[in-house]
Order: C-alpha cells, then structure tokens, then sequence
C-alpha cells in the first residue's frame, strides 16, 4: 500500500510556545512514523510566504500578550487563506493564545485590545483583578464519537465567554474562565483548547483523533479504528500521575 502523508503548518513556532507545546508536534510525528504514515510538519514565521491551503493541519501553540500582539498583524493578513483551507476541510488545533486569536478578540492584561480572526462567537478578556488561571486540569470531552478524559496544565490569565460548542466540561481545574466549568472550542474541525501540558503526549487518543481527522480529510473512507493500535503504557502512566493528583478516579 502507498505510504500515507499528513501536512501540517506549525505556525509561528519560534514565538508561541508555551509549556511545552512543541511537545504537540513531535508525538504527532512520532505516533504517524511508528504506523509507517509520513508526517512533513513545516514552519511558519511572522511574513513568511506559505500557502495556508495546501495543509491538512494547521497548528498554533500559546503565547503571552506580547508574543500575540506581535503576530496579530500577521496573522489578520491571513484570514481569506485560512478560511479557504477550513473550507477545503483542513483540521485545525490551537492552544491557549492561538485559540483566543480566532475569536471575536482579546483584551490583554494591559488593556490592549487585539483584534481576532472572528471565526467563532467567542470572545477573550484578561480577568478583572488579574488573577490567572493555573494547574493541572482534565475535562469530559466527547471528540465526535471519542469519548475521553483530556488531561493537561494551563496557565492563562484571559477569560474566555459565549462558546457555543465548547470542547468539554471540566472535572477539575478552571477551563474557559472561573466561572462557566466548561473548557476548549470544538465544531468537528477546529479544537481548540487551554490545555498545554503539552497536550498529545499525555492524550495520545486525542493525538490519534487529529491523525485520523487529517487521514480522513483526504480519504472519507478512512475511520478511526483504521489506525493501527500503539503501546501507550507509557503516556497511561502519565495521565495516571495527573488523574490521581486531581482525585479522578476513572
Ligand atoms: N496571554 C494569554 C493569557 O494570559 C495566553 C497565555 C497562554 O497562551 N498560556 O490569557
């Protein structure tokens, strides 16, 4: 059989990256090698000439305000080309500072106001006495037809409000903001998420889930449990240190 090839745009690697969240990229390259699928993950940098449709996955890490500020211009010139790969059914995984840009916008700590994308009705604003959101966190979520418990670390001093399809509910830790008990964005497409930690390595069935929306994009008879089945003592054990340190048992 022809070797598979997955796509991805990791854009604008050198400056959001948070807590590990290039971690993302090398289990997902990594969990593609061992089934023999080519993973081809490209860079991209602030005025970089890229074509954002020609990938399967775009991925966009988190980053503080001022690595958001910097990179808004950039990313605003963006917008037509990222819309026309959502359409030609590019899956999309943004985390923490990456998901707040694609909303309505972001009010930093400072009170700058950076404009988002304005795919999505949400809307991000950095908490009213500042107080951050921190820790370990894990949520219910339900990935199509993947239920899973999702663990990972988040640090985040915006609020995010008015998501209509949030990405599940929190078990333990903040999520969106302090008070709504739901976390991360998913429409079937783009999953976007508070979650660091970083967040495929101790989720290996959520970087499975991303592989196989990529594998899928370019072949719809491709299913989930096409995937061939990998050794995951290591990355249980890991989610096991988190789960008890949060009290879930599961
Ligand atoms: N600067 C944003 C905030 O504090 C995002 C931080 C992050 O990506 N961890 O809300």
């Amino acid at each position: 059989m022809e070797t598979r090839v997955i796509r991805v745009c990791w854009m604008y690697h050198n400056i959001m990256d948070l807590y590990g969240d290039k971690g993302n990229m090398m289990v997902l390259k990594n969990r593609c090698e061992q089934r023999n699928i080519q993973c081809q993950i490209e860079t991209m940098e602030i005025g970089d000439d890229v074509d954002l449709t020609s990938y399967d996955l775009l991925f966009l890490g988190g980053g503080a305000d001022k690595e958001q500020i910097l990179l808004m211009d950039d990313l605003l010139k963006r917008k037509q080309e990222i819309a026309k790969a959502m359409e030609q059914g590019t899956f999309v995984v943004l985390i923490c500072g990456g998901y707040q840009l694609f909303g309505q916008y972001y009010i930093a700590a400072d009170g700058t106001k950076i404009n988002g994308l304005k795919f999505f009705d949400y809307y991000t604003e950095a908490s009213k006495n500042l107080q951050r959101c921190i820790g370990d966190i894990a949520i219910s979520s339900k990935l199509d037809d993947l239920e899973t418990i999702i663990v990972g670390f988040e640090n985040h001093g915006g609020q995010t409000r008015n998501v209509d399809q949030p990405l599940g509910s929190v078990l333990s830790g903040f999520g969106n903001n302090m008070e709504d008990h739901m976390e991360g964005f998913y429409n079937g497409q783009v999953l976007a998420t508070y979650m660091h930690g970083p967040l495929f390595p101790k989720n290996p069935k959520v970087a499975d889930f991303v592989i196989y929306k990529c594998l899928h994009k370019q072949d719809p008879t491709f299913q989930f449990h096409d995937l061939v089945p990998l050794n995951d003592e290591l990355e249980r054990k890991a989610r096991d240190v988190i789960l008890r340190r949060l009290k879930i048992s599961v």
